[in-house]
């Protein structure tokens, strides 16, 4: 029985720090990736650092539709996502700080994940997290930390001091249930 854990969005109160956040334990499979990557770096609008990270971005990108859709509507807009390896605090693993920094006109946004093994809890984890970027930067009037918190208060629910959205919930389950889809029946073609 695989179990999934999700703990998103906290809010610190009179911080400078509100973050959307995943927690996630499931299903562990290593998911392998081609050379061929629908999301290249670093003209897309989605940049990750590190060569696991990489490898979760272009798995996703090439093995779930849903996946592609997010990073593509990303791209669509001013903005730009950075994505690392990093602690977010407060009990979560993966996270969008609350924070908007820019690069000349375009908003750039940081993502933190735990886990960058590219296996179906990885991917799905950074679907989540991109589906909040993708929140925010649909909106051109979001450009600040207020603006972000007042965004979240609108679009989110909380669960005593985190809050998380309903599409990024959703999101993050459609990319799973797509890999493992995909890796099922790669397993029965063999
Ligand atoms: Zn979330």
């Amino acid at each position: 029985m695989t179990r999934t854990e999700r703990t998103l969005c906290v809010l610190a109160s009179g911080v400078a720090l509100a973050i959307v956040c995943a927690r996630e334990s499931g299903a562990s499979e290593r998911i392998a990736t081609s050379t061929d990557a629908a999301c290249r770096e670093p003209s897309s609008a989605v940049r990750v650092e590190g060569t696991g990270l990489r490898a979760t971005l272009t798995a996703g990108c090439e093995q779930s539709t849903t996946f592609l859709g997010i990073v593509r509507r990303i791209a669509g807009t001013d903005g730009i996502v950075y994505g690392k390896v990093g602690k977010c605090g407060f009990g979560v693993r993966s996270c969008l700080p609350h924070t908007v920094a820019f690069i000349v006109d375009r908003r750039m946004l940081r993502i933190l994940v735990a886990n960058d093994n590219a296996d179906v809890e990885a991917i799905s984890s950074l679907a989540h997290e991109l589906t909040h970027a993708w929140e925010v930067l649909r909106n051109p009037r979001i450009r600040t930390h207020s603006q972000m918190l007042l965004l979240y208060e609108q679009i989110g629910y909380h669960r005593g001091l985190v809050v998380e959205t309903s599409e990024a919930i959703a999101a993050g389950r459609q990319v799973r249930a797509e890999l493992l889809s995909r890796h099922m029946t790669t397993l029965a073609l063999r």
